[in-house]
Protein backbone atom coordinates (compact mmCIF):
# COMPACT_ATOMS: atom_id res chain seq x y z
CA UNK A 1 0.00 0.00 0.00
CA UNK A 2 1.08 3.00 -0.93
CA UNK A 3 0.40 6.69 -0.04
CA UNK A 4 -0.19 10.19 -1.90
CA UNK A 5 2.53 12.01 -0.39
CA UNK A 6 0.39 14.84 0.13
CA UNK A 7 -2.61 13.58 1.97
CA UNK A 8 -3.40 10.18 3.12
CA UNK A 9 -5.22 8.58 0.71
CA UNK A 10 -3.89 4.99 -0.90
CA UNK A 11 -3.17 3.15 -3.52
CA UNK A 12 -5.63 0.81 -2.72
CA UNK A 13 -9.07 2.90 -3.39
CA UNK A 14 -10.39 1.14 -6.52
CA UNK A 15 -9.44 3.42 -9.59
CA UNK A 16 -7.13 5.58 -7.94
CA UNK A 17 -4.34 6.86 -9.81
CA UNK A 18 -0.97 8.93 -8.55
CA UNK A 19 1.30 10.72 -10.81
CA UNK A 20 5.19 10.36 -11.39
CA UNK A 21 5.64 12.39 -8.72
CA UNK A 22 3.30 9.94 -6.17
CA UNK A 23 0.43 12.61 -6.09
CA UNK A 24 -3.27 11.76 -5.91
CA UNK A 25 -5.38 13.03 -8.63
CA UNK A 26 -7.87 14.93 -6.43
CA UNK A 27 -4.39 16.46 -4.79
CA UNK A 28 -3.37 17.34 -8.12
CA UNK A 29 -7.01 18.56 -9.34
CA UNK A 30 -7.25 20.72 -5.65
CA UNK A 31 -3.63 22.03 -6.59
CA UNK A 32 -4.39 23.22 -10.01
CA UNK A 33 -7.56 24.84 -9.17
CA UNK A 34 -5.65 27.33 -6.47
CA UNK A 35 -5.61 30.35 -8.59
CA UNK A 36 -8.94 29.15 -10.76
CA UNK A 37 -11.57 32.14 -10.56
CA UNK A 38 -14.73 30.65 -9.64
CA UNK A 39 -16.76 32.99 -11.15
CA UNK A 40 -15.13 32.21 -14.69
CA UNK A 41 -16.12 28.46 -13.98
CA UNK A 42 -19.50 29.32 -12.25
CA UNK A 43 -20.05 31.60 -15.95
CA UNK A 44 -18.71 28.37 -17.89
CA UNK A 45 -21.31 26.03 -16.32
CA UNK A 46 -24.41 28.39 -16.70
CA UNK A 47 -23.47 28.59 -20.44
CA UNK A 48 -23.17 24.94 -20.99
CA UNK A 49 -26.64 24.76 -18.56
CA UNK A 50 -28.32 27.38 -20.76
CA UNK A 51 -27.36 25.56 -24.01
CA UNK A 52 -28.80 22.35 -22.57
CA UNK A 53 -32.33 23.44 -21.57
CA UNK A 54 -32.84 26.23 -23.90
CA UNK A 55 -35.90 24.86 -25.52
CA UNK A 56 -37.47 24.19 -22.45
CA UNK A 57 -38.03 26.51 -20.32
CA UNK A 58 -41.93 26.19 -18.56
CA UNK A 59 -42.72 22.92 -20.15
CA UNK A 60 -40.92 20.83 -17.82
CA UNK A 61 -38.75 20.72 -14.63
CA UNK A 62 -35.62 21.93 -15.69
CA UNK A 63 -33.17 19.57 -14.43
CA UNK A 64 -33.43 16.63 -12.03
CA UNK A 65 -30.89 16.31 -8.89
CA UNK A 66 -31.23 13.43 -6.92
CA UNK A 67 -31.10 14.00 -2.98
CA UNK A 68 -31.02 12.21 0.13
CA UNK A 69 -32.05 15.09 2.25
CA UNK A 70 -28.69 15.07 3.59
CA UNK A 71 -25.47 18.12 3.60
CA UNK A 72 -24.58 17.60 0.06
CA UNK A 73 -28.04 17.11 -1.27
CA UNK A 74 -29.15 20.41 0.71
CA UNK A 75 -26.47 22.45 -0.28
CA UNK A 76 -26.60 21.23 -4.02
CA UNK A 77 -30.71 21.76 -4.52
CA UNK A 78 -30.36 25.16 -2.76
CA UNK A 79 -27.69 25.81 -5.05
CA UNK A 80 -29.49 24.85 -8.27
CA UNK A 81 -32.45 26.78 -7.92
CA UNK A 82 -30.05 29.76 -6.56
CA UNK A 83 -26.60 30.28 -8.32
CA UNK A 84 -28.22 28.60 -11.63
CA UNK A 85 -32.14 30.11 -11.73
CA UNK A 86 -33.57 26.16 -12.56
CA UNK A 87 -36.12 24.66 -11.51
CA UNK A 88 -35.34 21.45 -10.62
CA UNK A 89 -37.27 18.24 -9.89
CA UNK A 90 -35.99 16.53 -6.50
CA UNK A 91 -35.51 13.10 -6.88
CA UNK A 92 -35.58 10.72 -3.83
CA UNK A 93 -34.85 6.77 -3.75
CA UNK A 94 -36.37 5.70 -0.42
CA UNK A 95 -34.63 2.93 1.67
CA UNK A 96 -36.86 0.67 3.20
CA UNK A 97 -38.51 1.57 6.24
CA UNK A 98 -36.48 -0.92 9.01
CA UNK A 99 -33.22 1.08 7.15
CA UNK A 100 -33.75 4.34 6.58
CA UNK A 101 -33.35 6.57 10.22
CA UNK A 102 -35.65 8.87 11.88
CA UNK A 103 -32.99 12.02 11.26
CA UNK A 104 -32.90 11.08 7.93
CA UNK A 105 -36.64 11.49 7.46
CA UNK A 106 -36.89 14.93 9.43
CA UNK A 107 -33.93 15.80 6.56
CA UNK A 108 -35.80 15.01 4.03
CA UNK A 109 -39.23 16.67 5.25
CA UNK A 110 -36.74 20.08 6.02
CA UNK A 111 -35.32 20.01 2.27
CA UNK A 112 -38.94 19.63 0.94
CA UNK A 113 -40.32 22.17 3.21
CA UNK A 114 -37.64 24.53 1.53
CA UNK A 115 -40.03 24.62 -1.26
CA UNK A 116 -39.11 21.98 -3.42
CA UNK A 117 -41.02 19.30 -5.87
CA UNK A 118 -39.69 15.89 -4.95
CA UNK A 119 -40.47 12.62 -6.48
CA UNK A 120 -39.62 9.36 -4.35
CA UNK A 121 -38.85 5.58 -5.48
CA UNK A 122 -39.42 3.22 -2.98
CA UNK A 123 -37.78 -0.04 -4.69
CA UNK A 124 -39.44 -3.25 -2.84
CA UNK A 125 -37.88 -3.51 0.65
CA UNK A 126 -38.20 -7.61 0.19
CA UNK A 127 -35.84 -7.65 -2.58
CA UNK A 128 -33.75 -4.91 -1.20
CA UNK A 129 -33.06 -7.12 1.85
CA UNK A 130 -32.34 -10.22 0.06
CA UNK A 131 -29.72 -8.11 -2.19
CA UNK A 132 -28.37 -6.80 0.45
CA UNK A 133 -27.84 -10.02 2.50
CA UNK A 134 -26.57 -11.29 -0.76
CA UNK A 135 -23.98 -8.63 -1.07
CA UNK A 136 -22.62 -8.68 2.03
CA UNK A 137 -21.54 -12.50 1.70
CA UNK A 138 -20.84 -12.22 -1.92
CA UNK A 139 -18.56 -8.52 -1.72
CA UNK A 140 -17.98 -8.11 1.95
CA UNK A 141 -20.22 -4.72 0.52
CA UNK A 142 -23.65 -4.38 2.64
CA UNK A 143 -24.16 -1.88 -0.34
CA UNK A 144 -23.37 -3.56 -3.64
CA UNK A 145 -26.92 -3.52 -5.09
CA UNK A 146 -28.59 -1.07 -3.15
CA UNK A 147 -26.50 1.73 -4.28
CA UNK A 148 -26.82 1.03 -7.73
CA UNK A 149 -30.44 2.19 -7.06
CA UNK A 150 -29.49 5.13 -6.08
CA UNK A 151 -27.52 5.96 -8.80
CA UNK A 152 -29.67 4.58 -11.63
CA UNK A 153 -33.15 5.90 -9.90
CA UNK A 154 -31.98 9.43 -11.26
CA UNK A 155 -31.88 8.69 -15.12
CA UNK A 156 -34.38 6.47 -15.02
CA UNK A 157 -36.90 9.41 -13.82
CA UNK A 158 -35.02 11.84 -15.69
CA UNK A 159 -37.00 9.67 -18.85
CA UNK A 160 -40.03 8.75 -17.26
CA UNK A 161 -40.00 12.70 -16.71
CA UNK A 162 -38.62 13.64 -19.90
CA UNK A 163 -36.16 15.99 -18.19
CA UNK A 164 -33.17 15.93 -20.43
CA UNK A 165 -30.27 17.50 -17.61
CA UNK A 166 -29.30 15.80 -14.33
CA UNK A 167 -27.26 17.84 -12.04
CA UNK A 168 -24.68 15.73 -9.82
CA UNK A 169 -22.86 17.44 -7.42
CA UNK A 170 -19.30 15.76 -6.44
CA UNK A 171 -17.10 14.22 -9.24
CA UNK A 172 -15.79 11.45 -8.04
CA UNK A 173 -13.20 11.63 -10.28
CA UNK A 174 -11.31 15.41 -9.23
CA UNK A 175 -12.62 14.74 -5.92
CA UNK A 176 -12.49 11.88 -4.78
CA UNK A 177 -9.86 10.23 -6.56
CA UNK A 178 -12.33 7.89 -8.66
CA UNK A 179 -11.20 8.19 -12.19
CA UNK A 180 -13.52 5.52 -13.63
CA UNK A 181 -15.94 8.72 -13.73
CA UNK A 182 -13.44 10.87 -15.62
CA UNK A 183 -15.56 12.40 -18.72
CA UNK A 184 -14.34 15.03 -21.29
CA UNK A 185 -14.34 18.42 -19.12
CA UNK A 186 -14.52 18.73 -15.42
CA UNK A 187 -18.06 19.12 -15.96
CA UNK A 188 -19.03 15.75 -17.77
CA UNK A 189 -20.68 13.40 -15.73
CA UNK A 190 -21.80 10.95 -18.82
CA UNK A 191 -19.24 8.72 -17.22
CA UNK A 192 -20.72 8.14 -14.31
CA UNK A 193 -21.73 4.47 -14.84
CA UNK A 194 -18.22 3.41 -15.13
CA UNK A 195 -17.42 4.00 -11.64
CA UNK A 196 -16.42 1.02 -9.39
CA UNK A 197 -19.82 1.22 -7.51
CA UNK A 198 -21.46 0.30 -11.04
CA UNK A 199 -18.80 -0.76 -13.41
CA UNK A 200 -19.95 -3.76 -15.26
CA UNK A 201 -23.36 -3.94 -14.33
CA UNK A 202 -23.39 -7.22 -13.81
CA UNK A 203 -26.56 -8.13 -12.59
CA UNK A 204 -26.75 -12.14 -12.97
CA UNK A 205 -25.97 -13.02 -9.21
CA UNK A 206 -28.74 -10.31 -8.05
CA UNK A 207 -31.19 -12.28 -10.70
CA UNK A 208 -30.37 -15.55 -8.90
CA UNK A 209 -31.48 -14.31 -5.71
CA UNK A 210 -34.57 -12.49 -6.33
CA UNK A 211 -35.62 -15.26 -9.85
CA UNK A 212 -36.67 -12.66 -12.29
CA UNK A 213 -34.90 -9.60 -14.10
CA UNK A 214 -38.31 -7.63 -13.50
CA UNK A 215 -37.73 -7.67 -9.49
CA UNK A 216 -34.60 -5.46 -10.35
CA UNK A 217 -35.77 -2.45 -13.03
CA UNK A 218 -34.87 -0.08 -10.15
CA UNK A 219 -30.95 -1.70 -9.98
CA UNK A 220 -30.09 -1.49 -13.39
CA UNK A 221 -28.89 2.13 -14.50
CA UNK A 222 -30.50 2.87 -18.47
CA UNK A 223 -27.39 1.88 -21.27
CA UNK A 224 -25.84 4.31 -22.82
CA UNK A 225 -28.08 3.68 -26.14
CA UNK A 226 -30.76 4.81 -23.82
CA UNK A 227 -29.59 7.76 -22.35
CA UNK A 228 -28.38 9.00 -25.58
CA UNK A 229 -31.81 7.88 -27.41
CA UNK A 230 -33.07 10.30 -24.98
CA UNK A 231 -30.62 12.98 -24.83
CA UNK A 232 -29.84 13.18 -21.14
CA UNK A 233 -26.91 14.81 -19.52
CA UNK A 234 -25.02 14.57 -16.60
CA UNK A 235 -23.37 17.59 -15.39
CA UNK A 236 -21.37 17.53 -12.15
CA UNK A 237 -21.39 20.95 -10.01
CA UNK A 238 -18.49 20.39 -7.53
CA UNK A 239 -16.35 21.73 -9.61
CA UNK A 240 -17.68 25.51 -9.41
CA UNK A 241 -17.85 25.37 -5.65
CA UNK A 242 -14.93 26.64 -4.07
CA UNK A 243 -15.73 25.00 -0.91
CA UNK A 244 -16.85 21.70 -1.36
CA UNK A 245 -16.22 19.32 0.95
CA UNK A 246 -17.46 17.15 4.29
CA UNK A 247 -17.04 20.12 6.59
CA UNK A 248 -18.26 23.08 4.10
CA UNK A 249 -21.17 21.36 3.17
CA UNK A 250 -22.13 20.75 6.69
CA UNK A 251 -21.61 23.87 7.69
CA UNK A 252 -23.71 25.37 4.60
CA UNK A 253 -26.20 22.81 5.48
CA UNK A 254 -27.40 22.99 9.14
CA UNK A 255 -28.29 26.43 9.37
CA UNK A 256 -31.19 25.50 6.40
CA UNK A 257 -32.17 22.89 8.56
CA UNK A 258 -30.07 19.85 8.41
CA UNK A 259 -30.68 17.19 11.10
CA UNK A 260 -27.19 16.06 12.19
CA UNK A 261 -26.29 12.37 14.03
CA UNK A 262 -26.68 11.92 17.59
CA UNK A 263 -24.10 9.20 17.98
CA UNK A 264 -20.52 10.74 18.27
CA UNK A 265 -17.38 9.74 16.45
CA UNK A 266 -16.24 6.66 18.77
CA UNK A 267 -19.80 4.80 17.49
CA UNK A 268 -19.51 5.67 13.78
CA UNK A 269 -16.03 7.09 13.28
CA UNK A 270 -17.37 10.16 11.47
CA UNK A 271 -15.92 13.66 12.67
CA UNK A 272 -18.24 15.66 11.75
CA UNK A 273 -21.57 13.93 12.67
CA UNK A 274 -22.92 14.79 9.55
CA UNK A 275 -22.30 11.55 6.91
CA UNK A 276 -24.74 9.00 5.83
CA UNK A 277 -27.05 10.50 8.16
CA UNK A 278 -30.26 9.12 5.96
CA UNK A 279 -30.18 5.30 6.98
CA UNK A 280 -28.41 3.31 9.84
CA UNK A 281 -25.52 1.10 8.66
CA UNK A 282 -23.21 2.80 6.51
CA UNK A 283 -21.02 2.96 9.47
CA UNK A 284 -20.60 -0.97 9.06
CA UNK A 285 -20.05 -0.40 5.15
CA UNK A 286 -17.11 2.20 5.98
CA UNK A 287 -15.52 -0.40 8.53
CA UNK A 288 -15.91 -3.39 5.77
CA UNK A 289 -14.08 -0.84 3.78
CA UNK A 290 -11.72 -0.62 5.67
CA UNK A 291 -10.70 -4.37 6.23
CA UNK A 292 -10.53 -4.68 2.74
CA UNK A 293 -8.95 -1.76 1.47
CA UNK A 294 -7.04 -0.29 4.86
CA UNK A 295 -9.02 3.38 4.84
CA UNK A 296 -12.64 4.49 5.97
CA UNK A 297 -14.08 6.83 6.80
CA UNK A 298 -11.66 8.98 9.05
CA UNK A 299 -9.57 9.13 5.75
CA UNK A 300 -12.56 10.48 3.63
CA UNK A 301 -12.99 13.75 5.92
CA UNK A 302 -9.52 14.41 6.62
CA UNK A 303 -8.02 14.00 2.88
CA UNK A 304 -10.54 16.91 2.23
CA UNK A 305 -9.04 18.46 5.48
CA UNK A 306 -5.06 18.45 4.72
CA UNK A 307 -5.89 19.51 0.70
CA UNK A 308 -7.83 23.02 2.51
CA UNK A 309 -4.60 23.49 4.33
CA UNK A 310 -6.63 22.83 7.15
CA UNK A 311 -4.95 19.61 9.21
CA UNK A 312 -1.08 18.84 8.24
CA UNK A 313 -0.70 15.10 6.91
CA UNK A 314 0.72 14.30 10.67
CA UNK A 315 -2.20 15.59 12.50
CA UNK A 316 -4.23 13.57 9.91
CA UNK A 317 -2.56 10.16 10.25
CA UNK A 318 -3.35 10.56 14.40
CA UNK A 319 -7.13 11.24 13.53
CA UNK A 320 -7.27 8.24 10.66
CA UNK A 321 -5.35 5.95 12.83
CA UNK A 322 -7.78 6.44 16.01
CA UNK A 323 -10.94 6.82 14.23
CA UNK A 324 -10.83 4.59 10.28
CA UNK A 325 -12.58 1.58 11.08
CA UNK A 326 -15.01 2.49 13.89
CA UNK A 327 -18.07 1.04 14.09
CA UNK A 328 -20.31 0.79 17.38
CA UNK A 329 -21.74 -3.20 17.49
CA UNK A 330 -25.36 -1.72 18.41
CA UNK A 331 -25.21 -1.55 14.34
CA UNK A 332 -23.53 -4.71 13.59
CA UNK A 333 -26.65 -6.28 15.68
CA UNK A 334 -29.27 -4.62 13.87
CA UNK A 335 -27.76 -5.21 10.94
CA UNK A 336 -27.56 -8.79 11.36
CA UNK A 337 -31.10 -8.69 13.03
CA UNK A 338 -32.01 -7.34 9.71
CA UNK A 339 -30.37 -9.98 7.75
CA UNK A 340 -31.01 -12.58 9.82
CA UNK A 341 -27.37 -14.13 10.63
CA UNK A 342 -25.74 -14.37 13.99
CA UNK A 343 -22.79 -11.74 14.77
CA UNK A 344 -20.37 -14.41 14.56
CA UNK A 345 -21.43 -15.42 11.05
CA UNK A 346 -20.86 -11.58 10.54
CA UNK A 347 -17.49 -11.52 12.01
CA UNK A 348 -16.55 -14.84 10.27
CA UNK A 349 -17.03 -13.17 6.92
CA UNK A 350 -15.86 -9.63 7.69
CA UNK A 351 -12.23 -12.13 9.27
CA UNK A 352 -12.34 -14.36 5.43
CA UNK A 353 -12.44 -10.85 3.30
CA UNK A 354 -10.17 -8.63 5.52
CA UNK A 355 -6.94 -7.70 3.67
CA UNK A 356 -3.90 -10.32 4.54
CA UNK A 357 -1.20 -7.62 3.83
CA UNK A 358 -3.03 -4.99 5.65
CA UNK A 359 -4.73 -6.96 8.98
CA UNK A 360 -3.88 -10.24 11.03
CA UNK A 361 -6.68 -12.37 12.24
CA UNK A 362 -5.68 -12.59 15.94
CA UNK A 363 -7.20 -15.59 17.88
CA UNK A 364 -10.15 -14.92 20.50
CA UNK A 365 -10.50 -11.36 18.92
CA UNK A 366 -13.42 -10.61 16.79
CA UNK A 367 -11.91 -7.56 14.89
CA UNK A 368 -8.64 -8.37 12.37
CA UNK A 369 -5.63 -6.38 14.09
CA UNK A 370 -4.44 -3.98 10.97
CA UNK A 371 -0.73 -4.03 10.23
CA UNK A 372 0.06 -0.63 8.62
CA UNK A 373 0.59 2.70 10.50
CA UNK A 374 -1.63 5.32 8.19
CA UNK A 375 0.35 7.74 6.24
CA UNK A 376 3.62 5.32 6.15
CA UNK A 377 3.93 2.96 2.89
CA UNK A 378 3.87 -0.65 3.31
CA UNK A 379 5.76 -2.19 0.79
ZN1 LIG B 1 -3.52 13.17 -2.21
Amino acid sequence: MRYCKNCLSPDTRPNSRFNDHGICVPCTFTETSRDVSYESRLRDLKAIVRRLTKRRKNQEYDCIVGVSGGKDSTRQALWVREKLGLMPLLVCVAYPPRQVSQVGVDNLSNLISLGFDCVMLGPAPQTSRVLMREAFFRFTNIFRATEMVLFAGVPKMAMAHDIKLILWGENPALQVGESGSMGASIWDGNNLRNINTLAGGELGWMIDQVGSAEKILPYQFPDVELMNTNQINTLFLGPAWSNWSIAGNSVFAMPEGLNIRKDGVLSTGDLMGTSMLDEEWATINMMLKYYKLGFGRASDFVNEEIRGGRLTREQGSVLVERYDGICDDKYVESFCHYIEITIENFWAQVQKAASPLLFKNVTGMLRPQPLFTPGVDLV
